[in-house]
């Protein structure tokens, strides 16, 4: 069975029949059940100005197509644009939609490689990048009450898990005539969806859970608008930024799994979650499926899930989570997250080592905090070596 998702039928498939099926179909040639790896850089015309839709890789490649349409579909969109890195799809969205004067809004927690781009590189081409809270919807309507071209949020914000109401910044954001954006990396369409919120655009590193396996780089950008899909098309042309057929394939096949795994990732991280509350020396967690969470309410009206990411604290401050992260085994102290595997991040020195030392404190992203991307083992051998390098 395959479900091409442009042919409507009045029975919509369920989201995880789409996951494995929408964009892809057998190949017209050999009846290949898998879309091929389209590796070519080029495709032959039938006369000049006379093509099957594919001209040159770098402007569009079937692979990726595929892909393409399989996380537009996941989201519940038209349209989709596949980068090289979920950095790639930030930059390209900044480019497509930015000129120098125009200010953009950011979250003030936000992963640190979108603080970098703002602050050390599209600054330098008259950009301005201002970073609120935008949990706090007056202090978000006071920001845009300057002219604002760009409303960036990350909900739940890499690594502090704080939540903005994606509902709310969306009528702020279009009131104020800017386009709003969700990077929705942490939660991916299975546990939330941004568009049906409001927002304008979706955008996922599918480095993380969409792909799933620590094995590719990937962004996608994501949105009902045919004129924004076709600036971002446009200019991921114009600077080169598609991603490659090989990791496109990687990721359709990571993605046919994206619902089974997002339940278990959850599942194990809330039992993850729970104990690191109960633990004697963990001073501070931050969890959105934890009641204890501030912003509890807000995460099961926006989110089905807690998701699979969290951050805590240890008695002793720095030193004493620096050597909580040495001491794991079974964990990897690693950059990534949102992989099969668990991994441990310390955003201080890694994901978030770009951002100015007084924004990152100011934002809960101290020195000793721990990251924890929950992975897909089972949940008491998880449990079992954190207690371990607790008590190390
Ligand atoms: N958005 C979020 C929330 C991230 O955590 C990351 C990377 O960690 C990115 C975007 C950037 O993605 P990539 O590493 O694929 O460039």
């Amino acid at each position: 069975m395959t479900i091409p998702i442009d042919v409507q039928t009045e029975d919509e498939p369920s989201f995880d029949t789409l996951a494995l099926h929408a964009g892809a179909y057998p190949d017209p040639a050999t009846g290949a059940l898998l879309t091929p790896i389209y590796q070519s850089t080029t495709y032959v015309m039938e006369a000049v100005g006379s093509h099957k839709g594919y001209t040159y890789s770098r402007t569009a490649n079937p692979t990726v197509t595929a892909l393409e349409r399989r996380l537009a579909a996941l989201e519940g969109a038209e349209y989709c644009a596949c980068f090289g890195t979920g950095l790639g799809a930030t930059a390209a969205l900044a480019l497509a939609l930015l000129q120098a004067g125009d200010r953009a809004v950011l979250s003030d927690v936000v992963y640190g490689g979108t603080v970098r781009l703002f602050q050390q590189v599209l600054s330098k081409f008259g950009v301005e990048a201002e970073f609120v809270d935008t949990s706090d919807p007056l202090l978000l309507e006071g920001a845009l009450r300057r002219p604002t071209r760009l409303l960036f949020i990350e909900s739940p914000a890499n690594p502090t898990l704080k939540l903005t109401d994606i509902e709310i910044a969306a009528r702020l954001g279009h009131a104020a005539g800017a386009v709003v954006v969700v990077d929705n990396t942490l939660q991916t369409p299975v546990l939330q969806r941004p568009l049906e919120l409001g927002a304008d655009i979706a955008l996922h590193s599918t480095t993380k859970f969409i792909e799933g396996h620590n094995a590719t780089l990937g962004g996608a950008l994501i949105t009902h608008s045919a004129e924004l899909h076709e600036k971002l098309s446009f200019l991921r042309n114009a600077i080169g930024a598609i991603q490659s057929p090989f990791n496109a394939w990687l990721t359709l096949q990571g993605v046919k799994t994206l619902p089974l795994r997002m339940e278990r990732h959850s599942a194990n991280a809330l039992k993850v979650a729970r104990f690191l509350e109960g633990h004697p020396k963990v001073t501070k967690i931050y969890y959105p499926g934890l009641e204890s969470f501030p912003q509890y309410e807000l995460a099961r009206r926006q989110q089905k899930t807690g998701g699979a990411l969290m951050a805590f604290e240890v008695e002793g401050g720095t030193e004493a989570g620096i050597r909580v992260m040495n001491a794991v085994r079974l964990c990897s102290l690693a950059e990534n997250l949102g992989a099969a595997e668990t991994l441990v991040t310390h955003p201080a020195s890694m994901t978030h080592s770009a951002v100015p030392v007084e924004q990152r404190l100011a934002t809960g992203i101290t020195d000793g905090l721990i990251r924890i991307s929950v992975g897909l083992e089972n949940p008491d051998d998880i449990i079992e070596d954190l207690r371990r390098a607790l008590e190390a």
